[in-house]
């Protein structure tokens, strides 16, 4: 079974076994946050059942990003009276276009998410809504600030700061390579960027898989994409026909790297 990591008064991290990811709890005295909600009823219970060990106070619950391992949960919550569910603009409008083809992707694991039927399997789209500004929403005695740096690992990525401790979603992932599918290379460094240099901030960072991480782990995350992009844009111009043969020379898996050069060819700036 999971168990909590307590980060900070009141702030805690649950890893779920399986797909590891890290939901995020932060208690006030008169609600309480929930960070991430599992990619589907199953794995949502799972993650209510934990949380309701430490709380009885009502939810609210933030998605950090739309990928289905992060909000295919909500429904379990909606259920358990939930009616405030935080996103970025382009998150909860990415929910609402791609939601239902996410399905198909969770086949294995959680079957009647992927056939739409059963308790819990629908889809949840969040109703309070980040945008450029930062929001602060009050849990009685604690406030949490809702903000947004740029796109990164998808176009929607939201970051959740309380006093002690920074949950970055999957801008931030530990023990494996950053996810590309949906990702702007170029911009998602200068995020990790700001990141690490907000860390003064924060006693814990949290990322949205793995273990808590360091400013300097941040740091080097931001310095090898950069990196990284300058490499294959080289490749690029020198083997127009061919990107694909920078792959080799990346410091990402081959899988990674293919998406990588597909989204720096996507994502081309405009200069
Ligand atoms: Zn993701």
């Amino acid at each position: 079974m999971s168990a909590w990591l307590e980060v900070g008064p009141d702030n805690y991290v649950l890893e779920t076994p399986g797909r590891l990811l890290n939901t995020g709890l932060v208690v006030g005295q008169e609600r309480a946050m929930v960070i991430d909600t599992g990619c589907g009823p199953r794995q949502g219970r799972e993650i209510l059942a934990a949380v309701r060990e430490k709380t009885e106070l009502p939810l609210v619950v933030v998605n950090t990003h739309a990928h289905y391992d992060h909000y295919f949960g909500n429904a379990v919550f909606a259920d358990d009276g939930a009616t405030e569910f935080w996103a970025h603009v382009n998150c909860a409008a990415t929910i609402d276009d791609d939601g239902d083809h996410q399905r198909r992707l969770v086949a294995d694991i959680e079957p009647e998410m992927a056939a739409g039927s059963g308790d819990e399997a629908e889809i949840v789209i969040p109703n309070a809504i980040v945008k450029d500004q930062p929001v602060l929403v009050d849990l009685g005695g604690l406030t949490v600030t809702l903000f947004y740096l740029g796109r990164g690992h998808t176009d929607g990525d939201l970051l959740v700061g309380t006093p002690s401790t920074l949950f970055t979603g999957d801008l931030v992932e530990q023990g494996a390579h950053p996810s590309f599918e949906d990702s702007y290379p170029e911009e998602w460094a200068d995020v990790l960027r700001h990141i690490s240099a907000l860390r003064h901030r924060y006693e814990f960072l949290i990322p949205g898989h793995g273990k808590p991480c360091s400013d300097q782990f941040v740091k080097t995350l931001a310095d090898t994409m950069t990196t990284a992009v300058r490499q294959a844009r080289q490749s690029i111009r020198d083997m127009p026909t061919d990107a694909t043969k920078a792959i080799p020379v990346l410091p990402y898996g081959p899988e990674q790297s293919r998406w990588f050069i597909k989204r720096l060819q996507e994502t081309q700036p405009h200069h």
